[in-house]
């Protein structure tokens, strides 16, 4: 499935990381068929946010419910690495496995240049593969750039 996200969701997810950083920031987005719509920004509840990300649950049961009532699905979930590239990390694959959440896209924020923000999605698989995917943007595919 193709992946959409505009310009102003890719640029809110990199300000989100900016803000939170040197911790890991993360979110969802929603939208219809793999064009995200709008953003929601999460807490991150993990003990190490500097590595690591957790949602709580009933925040993320909260989003379902608000993407729910818009007509709208998780398309994507975001999280940033603030020391390592923009590649789902082995937790990363580890976690979405284990909790099941393989059908929404999962986007990667990498501040490891922080002048320049790096940004890709992935599929990940119940199997733990992990494939990039193109990110589409107003038209045009995403060339990693933060402008
Ligand atoms: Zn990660």
């Amino acid at each position: 499935m193709r992946l959409m996200i505009p310009r102003k969701l890719i640029a809110e997810m990199i300000a989100h990381a900016l803000e939170q950083d040197p911790e890991e920031c993360c979110g969802v987005l929603f939208g219809k068929d793999g064009v995200a719509e709008t953003s929601r920004r999460m807490q991150n509840a993990h003990q190490n946010k500097v590595s690591r990300y957790t949602m709580e649950p009933l925040e993320l049961m909260q989003a379902q419910n608000e993407a729910d009532r818009n007509g709208q699905q998780f398309v994507a979930i975001y999280h940033s690495h603030t020391y390592t590239q923009a590649y789902p990390s082995e937790t990363d694959v580890n976690n979405a496995v284990e909790s099941g959440w393989t059908d929404p896209f999962y986007v990667l924020v990498s501040l490891v240049e922080k002048t320049r923000p790096i940004v890709r999605a992935y599929r990940i698989g119940d199997d733990g593969s992990v494939n990039e995917v193109a990110i589409a943007s107003d038209g045009q595919a995403y060339r990693g750039s933060g402008k």
